[in-house]
Formats: C-alpha cells, sequence, structure tokens
C-alpha cells in the first residue's frame, strides 16, 4: 500500500471517530455543602463522576457533570480506538518502507 493510500484509509477511519478523549471516568462520592441535605448528613453523599487523566507526567482530574458522563465515556472509547489506529498505522507504514507484503 502507498504512503498517500495508507494515509488516506488512516484518516478516513479517524474521521468516524467522532469527539475523542483520553482518561479514565471514576465515581466519587461528594457533599454538596447544604446544610439541610438528608443525602450528605446521613453520610451518603452525592454519586459524582471525574475525568482522570495524565499529562506531562502528572495525574490531573476535571469533574464531570450528569448530563456529561455518556458523552465523555463515548469519547473515551473513540479515544481508545484511535490510539489503536495510530498503532495499526505506524505498523503498516514501516511494512511499506521495508517492502514488506
Ligand atoms: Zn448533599
Amino acid at each position: 500500500m502507498r504512503e498517500k493510500e495508507l494515509l488516506k484509509n488512516f484518516l478516513g477511519a479517524v474521521k468516524q471517530l467522532g469527539p475523542v478523549a483520553k482518561g479514565s471516568l471514576c465515581q466519587f462520592r461528594r457533599k454538596c455543602g447544604k446544610a439541610s441535605c438528608k443525602k450528605c448528613s446521613s453520610g451518603e453523599g452525592h454519586l459524582s463522576y471525574k475525568l482522570t487523566f495524565i499529562q506531562d507526567g502528572s495525574t490531573h482530574t476535571r469533574f464531570v457533570g450528569p448530563t456529561q458522563v455518556e458523552a465523555m465515556r463515548n469519547a473515551i472509547a473513540s479515544g481508545r480506538k484511535l490510539e489503536r489506529l495510530i498503532l495499526e498505522f505506524g505498523l503498516d507504514y514501516l511494512k511499506q518502507m521495508k517492502n514488506e507484503p
């Protein structure tokens, strides 16, 4: 496969992924801070999500709102597919340069 064709196939596959993200969604319980909250006073708290990711060697987190959880879950799955595509592209590219079938 020629380099241009390889690149065209790769970019075509990337276009179909939609939004991408890297990291993992972690569930945790937080306190809302309202004195009258029964969930917090009972110790149950509120089920929440955060995105945990590594950037430049350090671990970071971002709060993910309840309406954003599903979209972020999909973006992370697409991000993993993108990493897979990059791996396969690199292997095919190397194979092509070596003139292997
Ligand atoms: Zn609360």
